[in-house]
């Protein structure tokens, strides 16, 4: 017997390393419009590395210092930023001690008690509010103006040092963009909670123009409702616990497996389990090949 054609296409979208978890979600992929994606895992490589410690001399803290308390802080978080701290830290041979009260706020930072002080690490402009400028801030900027992302650490709510990461585009990331601008028959949107410098440097990189940054997860959805209440059906693309709201609001939500939130992949109506992106427009083409043949 010849298979039908959504599932022959589910089965080629496995051969793509692309697990569609249904039927119906293999069908409505190739009916996308408008697609928003996330920036740090999904257009990056999500292996960001440490580049800077920047302690600020009021905290009187040396650099390794900072870090110690930063990945203390950083070691129970799956976001790739934690494990760009985790791993710098063991690089230069500090111990991680054990933290208690570990919280975590997707699209903000963490928080955990060290050495009985309450350090906290995330977004500068999260964390500092909006209140008078902080010196923190300026050395934040001068970070992300050459395309880190920079992360503020406290420590019982004062501002002890910053910490610069740099991630890299993924290989297929700009070719992907432009694939999928020609599938959508409009270009991507970049939907980021990191800061308007570093996704803006980013989106230059990769050939995207339309960039909503500081976003947090429920503006992620926001932006994913807008483009659905002008009648768009939008596909979004993402990777970590931040995204899951977005991708359950999408009318097709892919996920990136490898580095991938257990939620994000639990929420996803399919999700890429070889780590290449250049493989979302191809189910979309299966997607449309397999429609052409049903109906
Ligand atoms: P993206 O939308 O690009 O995937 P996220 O929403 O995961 O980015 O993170 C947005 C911002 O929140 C980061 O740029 C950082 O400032 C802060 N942040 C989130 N999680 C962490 C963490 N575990 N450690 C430090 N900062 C974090
Ligand atoms: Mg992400």
């Amino acid at each position: 017997a010849t298979m039908p054609p959504l599932l022959s296409a589910i089965a080629n979208a496995g051969r793509h390393g692309v697990l569609v978890k249904s039927a119906v979600v293999m069908e409505r992929l190739g009916q996308m419009d408008a697609v928003a994606l996330d920036k740090t895992g999904t257009l990056t490589e999500g292996a960001p590395r440490l580049t800077d410690v920047r302690p600020l001399p009021a905290s009187g803290l040396a650099e390794d210092e900072v870090l110690r308390l930063a990945a203390a802080a950083e070691h129970p978080s799956e976001h790739p930023l934690a494990r760009a701290v985790v791993d710098a830290a063991r690089a230069r041979g500090l111990d991680i001690p054990p933290v208690e009260d570990f919280d975590s706020a997707p699209g903000t930072g963490v928080s955990a008690v060290v050495d009985g002080a309450s350090v906290a690490i995330g977004s500068p402009a999260r964390l500092l509010g909006g209140g008078r400028p902080h010196p923190a801030s300026v050395v934040a900027a001068g970070l992300e103006d050459e395309g880190r992302t920079a992360v503020l650490v406290t420590v019982d709510g004062d501002p002890v040092g910053v910490l610069g990461i740099a991630d890299r585009p993924r290989p297929d990331a700009a070719a992907t963009v432009a694939a999928l601008t020609a599938l959508a028959g409009a270009a991507p949107l970049l939907v980021t909670g990191d800061n308007p410098r570093a996704a803006a440097r980013l989106a230059e990189e990769v050939g995207i123009t339309d960039v909503r940054a500081g976003l947090l997860p429920q503006d992620k959805v926001a932006a994913v409702q807008d483009l659905a209440r002008a009648g768009r059906r939008v596909l979004v693309v993402g990777d970590g616990v931040n995204d899951a709201p977005a991708l359950a609001a999408a009318h097709t939500g892919i996920a990136m497996g490898r580095a991938g939130s257990d939620l994000a992949l639990e929420t996803a109506d399919a999700v890429i389990l070889r780590d290449e992106l250049a493989t979302v427009p191809a189910v979309v083409r299966l997607s449309r090949r397999a429609r052409r043949l049903v109906v």
